[in-house]
């Protein structure tokens, strides 16, 4: 079968910086719902349209295409005390930047000085090119109730009660992923 419109797509992956370091082994695969669901880079949506089964290449994806250009307004110190305890440099927090009233965005704590801490609203990848090894490993049609959704579901895919209708970022497989 070929990688469509509405196919559920099982990839291993492994990602790298264009110097080849090593950020994510994909030690499990990713699993998404092909077809502009924004399950996963659209890059690699282009990338695997059409392939079977066996197709592998290796794809190298720039921060505008990928998670967007580092924005240093995006820094903020805040308080120590404002934070809850215990602190460590990697928790993240959703907070609200300036500027942008409704998104939430997820901070990192980067920094802790005695009174101070550094918070980064950026995504850990960003202003990073990204490089992908993907070697498709699985190609079925998608259940009805996946493309309602949005998302895989099953195994490596999206579990929720279906009461839940609000889950469109949970189902982002990819970018819910904990990145180091
Ligand atoms: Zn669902």
């Amino acid at each position: 079968m070929k990688i469509a419109q509405n196919t559920v797509v099982s990839v291993n992956y492994k990602l790298s910086d264009a110097q080849n370091n090593l950020i994510e082994d994909g030690a499990q695969p990713m699993v998404y719902l092909h077809g502009g669901y924004e399950n996963t880079l659209p890059k690699i949506e282009e990338e695997l349209d059409g392939k079977e089964v066996g197709y592998s290449s290796t794809i190298q994806i720039e921060p505008e295409d990928a998670f967007g250009d580092y924005d240093p307004s995006l820094l903020k110190v805040e308080e120590r005390s404002r934070l809850p305890e215990p602190l460590e440099v990697g928790m993240q927090f959703e907070g609200v930047a300036e500027g942008s009233e409704d998104e939430p965005t997820i901070f990192t704590v980067t920094e802790i000085a005695d009174d101070k801490v550094v918070l980064d609203g950026n995504h850990p990848l960003a202003g990073m090119a990204l490089r992908f090894d993907l070697s498709v490993i699985d190609v079925r049609a998608a259940t009805e109730e996946e493309i309602a959704h949005g998302h895989v579901h099953g195994a490596h895919g999206h579990h929720h009660g279906h009461d839940d209708m609000d889950d469109g970022e949970e189902g982002d497989h990819f970018r819910s992923q904990p990145l180091n």
